[in-house]
């Protein structure tokens, strides 16, 4: 529904007709015989952004961290992550179900990162009672802090200190890119500290399904065995890659418009009596107001309503919303959002 104004999330973006017009010119092969070679384009295409050797065309996000972490761990190893991380939350247990992966969490600060301290303390000694620690996954952008971005400098910490101890670092960059564009770093260097990452091209970059795993020649051999196993070897895909490859040459550089956006919208909200940010402003693509305790509805009720003036918002709290910009958010959606804000409040 195109007349949506839908801020729930940046994976409701649909493809643009430029996109989906090079989905149908894309060439095409069988990819489990490793043919298909619109997808070696983007694999190859996606590698050289994150810095890596070799990259992996996976279905999802989740996929991809499942498959990074299945790849690299055995079943009793434990993998330390944040208690706000989408591996922790939001992956249906996968690494657990699949992979007897346990998890270790430590609290993500207020900016998203994992003290290195907390890290330090969650590293166990050798001893037959304990798990074996194995690796430290980061999220990049830190999506329930925020989506607040994490440093070069602080990536690089974890990376050198994990390393130090034997730990690999996995980054789940579902938004690396904007990570990227808000640092005005590349994703290249956010990524170095890392063994693999995974990002999306499903989400601000508007491809209609997919992700990549990226780490060296190795692990992405391993992890294309994985894959089959959990039934993501995929055919033709090369008319999904096809989007992959227009969003990585066409996407990443206007994500600041979002970030621009963003801005705009809490700047908007900011004026509401009822209103506050208690996540503090936004810093890529996604805004989180806050309701008031003096405010006279719950997140839901100020859901409910938005939605009757054609505005989807996420719920994420009794009081909390969340709303992620994105390429079909434009001026004039956002002064809209803004107004019924406004009429509600
Ligand atoms: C969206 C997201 C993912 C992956 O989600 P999929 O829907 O499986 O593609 C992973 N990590 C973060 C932080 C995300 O926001």
């Amino acid at each position: 529904m195109a007349s949506w104004i839908d801020l729930r999330s940046d994976t409701v973006t649909l493809p643009t007709p430029e996109m989906r017009a090079s989905m149908a010119a894309a060439e095409v092969g069988d990819d489990v015989y490793g043919e298909d070679p619109t997808i070696n384009r983007l694999q190859e295409m996606a590698a050289a952004k994150m810095g890596k050797e070799a990259g992996l065309f996976v279905t999802s996000g989740t996929m991809g961290n499942l498959i990074a972490v299945l790849a690299q761990c055995e079943r009793g190893d434990e993998a330390i992550m944040g208690t706000l991380g989408h591996t922790f939350l939001f992956e249906a247990g996968g690494i657990s179900a699949l992979g007897g992966v346990f998890p270790h969490t430590l609290t993500n600060q207020a900016d998203g990162t994992l003290l290195l301290e907390d890290i330090r303390s969650a590293i166990r000694p050798d001893d037959i009672h304990h798990p074996i620690n194995k690796m430290v996954i980061l999220e990049n952008t830190q999506n329930r802090c925020g989506g607040v971005p994490l440093s070069v400098e602080y990536t690089r910490s974890v990376g050198e200190f994990a390393h130090s101890k034997g730990l690999l670092l996995h980054i789940d960059g579902a938004r690396i890119f904007n990570a990227a564009a808000a640092l005005q770093v590349t994703p290249a260097e956010l990524a170095a500290p890392a063994d693999t990452v995974t990002f999306c091209l499903s989400k601000g970059l508007c491809a209609p399904v997919g992700s990549v795993l990226c780490g060296s020649p190795a692990v992405i051999q391993r992890a294309r065995r994985i894959r089959k196993q959990l039934g993501g070897g995929m055919r033709q895909a090369g008319i999904l890659a096809a989007a992959g490859i227009y969003a990585l040459e066409h996407m990443t550089r206007r994500l600041v418009e979002d970030h621009q956006h963003a801005r705009r919208l809490a700047e908007g909200l900011a004026g509401i009596p009822g209103i506050a940010f208690e996540m503090g402003q936004p810093t890529t693509n996604m805004v989180f107001p806050s309701l008031k305790n003096e405010a006279p509805f719950t997140a839901a009720e100020v859901a409910g309503r938005l939605k009757e003036k054609g505005i989807q918002v996420g719920v994420v709290s009794e009081r909390g919303l969340r709303m992620v910009t994105h390429y079909w958010i434009d001026d004039m959606a956002v002064e809209k959002t803004i107004q019924a804000f406004h009429e509600i409040l």
